[in-house]
């Protein structure tokens, strides 16, 4: 146990970080997005936090509705990918989720979809220039009209569309998504959603009657060289291990596999109980910070399955059994993420089955 990688979610994190998500997007209603087991923080977890407080709960699969009917919630959640085979709709009405609705196969599933197990609620996905999910803005007003017909449905069709790069608060290419979704919409009843969590920040245009926040929820950021606390919002995971070893290393030496990194001097050599095994991104870069006791410490040499190495020249203090933090409240996973090559939500959705998940209130 003594060796085990620790996640600690923070539960009142996760609450306090819906409140400024509610205050930065009111009058719109919050949903929260739990897709990917709630960013890696677990589904169920952060749904019983959040019970309540949020107004819907958005995942990405039927499965992952099931699993929070199964776990007694009984708001909105809404599938953002609607249903993937044409038997996911009588699921979906059973289970009473609502489904994004973004392609031809879904309408041709829906149009033989019968009103007796209840009307299914449905948001019309517009393609406004991601290009990933959702009919063309051309095709908006036709099938919002198909959809409106169709006996199964109920008639108040949600209308939402999703941007590729609303964390560039000057950029050019979200100003034009929502443009376009503006005009596709234009004139068409129904409830509008189109902000993530950047969106929720940096294009006050864009948050609409609903907002779709994941990321902020976890107190995370993607705006480059900021972190969550940047904006307010605190880190609802803790990753945290032992340091199991310090031995001095000569001069000369070289770290771990394939000696990337060279010992300038006779020096102490952290060895903390965490690697990719768990989740620590391989790719994390010598230098990137790694806390030990109260002080951040860089990591050298390559990150292996099980451990890490570190340099303890500046923690002369530093002894084995030393608690060690990867990141949380008090070193943002954003600065990590950036030294490894990637963003946030990366590294907390990647925690392996061998990391021990923990609780508490903070
Ligand atoms: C993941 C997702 C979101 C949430 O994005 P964040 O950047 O985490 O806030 C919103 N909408 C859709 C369609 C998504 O897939």
């Amino acid at each position: 146990m003594s060796r085990t990688t620790v996640a600690t979610i923070h539960l009142g994190a996760l609450r306090h970080n819906l409140e400024r998500i509610r205050e930065l997007a009111a009058p719109a209603k919050v949903m929260a997005v739990v897709k990917a087991d709630a960013y890696g923080h677990g589904l169920e977890r952060v749904a019983r936090a959040l019970d309540g407080a949020a107004d819907a709960f958005a995942v990405a699969s039927l499965g992952d509705g099931l699993r929070l009917r199964a776990a007694g919630h009984r708001q909105r959640i809404v599938v953002l990918s609607g249903p993937d085979q044409a038997g996911d709709i009588a699921e979906m009405q059973r289970l009473g989720l609502d489904a994004a609705i973004h392609h031809e196969s879904q309408l041709h599933w829906l149009s033989e979809t019968s009103p007796t197990r209840g009307r299914l609620r449905v948001w019309m996905k517009i393609d406004s220039g991601m290009h990933r999910l959702g009919f063309a803005p051309e095709r908006a007003a036709t099938v919002h009209a198909q959809l409106a017909t169709m006996p199964g449905i109920d008639p108040d069709i949600g209308l939402m569309t999703h941007f590729a790069e609303s964390e560039v608060f000057d950029g050019e290419r979200t100003r034009q998504q929502i443009e376009r979704f503006r005009n596709a919409t234009y004139g068409l009843s129904g409830p509008r959603s189109l902000a993530n969590s950047a969106a929720v920040l940096g294009w006050p245009d864009a948050r609409a009657d609903w907002v779709r926040t994941g990321g902020m929820l976890y107190g995370l950021s993607v705006v480059d060289g900021k972190s969550g606390a940047d904006f307010g919002f605190r880190a609802a995971m803790t990753l945290s291990t032992r340091l199991i070893a310090i031995n001095t290393i000569g001069r000369g030496e070289r770290i771990g596999y394939n000696g990337l990194w060279e010992c300038p001097e006779d020096m102490p050599v952290g060895v903390a109980a965490v690697g990719y095994g768990d989740g620590y991104p391989r790719s994390a870069a010598a230098g990137t910070p790694v806390r030990v006791g109260n002080r951040c410490v860089p990591l050298i040499g390559r990150v292996s399955m099980d451990l890490i190495t570190l340099d303890l020249r500046d923690a002369p203090e530093a002894k084995v059994g030393d608690r060690v933090v990867l990141w949380g409240p008090e070193l943002p996973v954003e600065i990590v993420a950036a030294q490894s090559g990637t963003i946030s939500y990366d590294l907390t959705c990647g925690m392996t089955r061998r990391v021990l998940f923990v609780e508490d209130d903070a």
